[in-house]
């Protein structure tokens, strides 16, 4: 099996992982813009060679693991230049635009749009990590407009993967996602953002830092390279959940400025339900 992975970077170098492990025939190609993420791809392993977009016409599959803005460039010419019985897979954190705009190309049975619900705040191959996926969700939104036979080619390449699976359509997924992922970084980067700046006044800051600080701000390492098109593709959702959020930081500032502490303490109480939710969902 020919595999062409396009952006070798965290989600594509492990992808390529798990792929290598789960198919003895599996021949992993790497294209990507940057050298140095291509070269540090083949010492570790991930890929068996550097490949160029005019050689996948080859692929048996295609996984395009690039920024989202650019995907929607790539993937059209993507899909113009595969064969007839090529998977195309997308991994981006968006599926509105690109489910959008490939909805009439000739090749469009070819393409599965999915988002894997997985993954850390570092980037890169050296980022890469084996088993990444087991256990994890994999969105995939307009199932019905890929051809059966490949469906099933994707879902075989999932279950190894250890992936569950979730069906949603793509406007669906964007509103869900904005709530539970990019409010996420948007917060933790702009609670970092709070931090950093007072540290430039009280330097002694980092030094009173726990694991509580140090887990809620850390996706605010994350590329500002993947997020500033995720937000702007998503910008409607994620304004929404930004007014939720901010009127409930508004609403909890206000109940102590006005010393109502029995409602700060019912404001903390009632959101405790999440314990619940995270368990049953685990
Ligand atoms: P990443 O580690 O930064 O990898 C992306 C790779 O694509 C980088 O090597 C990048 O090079 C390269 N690239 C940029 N433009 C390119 C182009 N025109 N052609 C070929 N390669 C190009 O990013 P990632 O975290 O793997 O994310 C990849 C995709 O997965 C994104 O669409 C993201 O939304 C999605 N996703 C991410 C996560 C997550 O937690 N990170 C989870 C699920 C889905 P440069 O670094 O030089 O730009």
């Amino acid at each position: 099996m020919k595999v062409y992975i396009i952006g070798i970077g965290l989600i594509g170098g492990s992808i390529a992982l798990d792929i290598k492990s789960n198919y003895d025939n599996a021949e992993i190609f790497g294209i990507d813009t940057n050298d140095n993420h291509l070269e540090e791809a083949l010492k570790l392993g991930i890929i068996d060679s550097k490949a160029t977009l005019k050689e996948i016409i080859n692929a048996d599959l295609v996984i395009v693991s690039v920024p989202v803005d650019i995907g929607l460039v790539i993937l059209p010419n993507v899909l113009d230049s595969i064969g007839e019985e090529t998977l195309v897979i997308d991994v981006g954190s968006t599926k509105f635009p690109i489910c959008e705009t490939v909805t009439n190309h000739s090749k469009r049975r070819n393409f599965m749009a999915t988002h894997p619900i997985a993954g850390t705040e570092f980037s890169g191959p050296s980022a890469a990590i084996e088993g990444l996926f087991s256990g994890k969700t994999n969105i995939i939104c307009e199932v019905e407009k890929t051809t059966f036979k490949l469906q099933e080619k994707g879902m075989e390449i999932f279950k190894k993967l250890g992936m569950r699976i979730r069906y949603m359509d793509p406007k669906s997924h964007d509103k869900h996602i904005a709530y539970v992922s990019h409010l996420s970084h948007i917060s933790s980067f702009m609670l970092g953002k709070t931090v950093v700046e007072k540290e430039k006044d009280e330097r002694d800051i980092f030094d009173m830092a726990g694991s509580g600080f140090e887990s809620t701000v850390r996706l605010a390492k994350s590329s500002p390279a993947m997020w500033t098109p995720i937000f702007k593709q998503n910008k409607k959702h994620v304004l929404k959940s930004l007014e939720e959020y901010i009127s409930n930081l508004t609403l909890f500032k206000s109940l102590l400025e006005n010393e109502n502490y029995e409602a700060v303490f019912n404001e903390m109480q009632n959101t405790n339900r999440i314990k619940e939710i995270l368990k049953e969902k685990k």
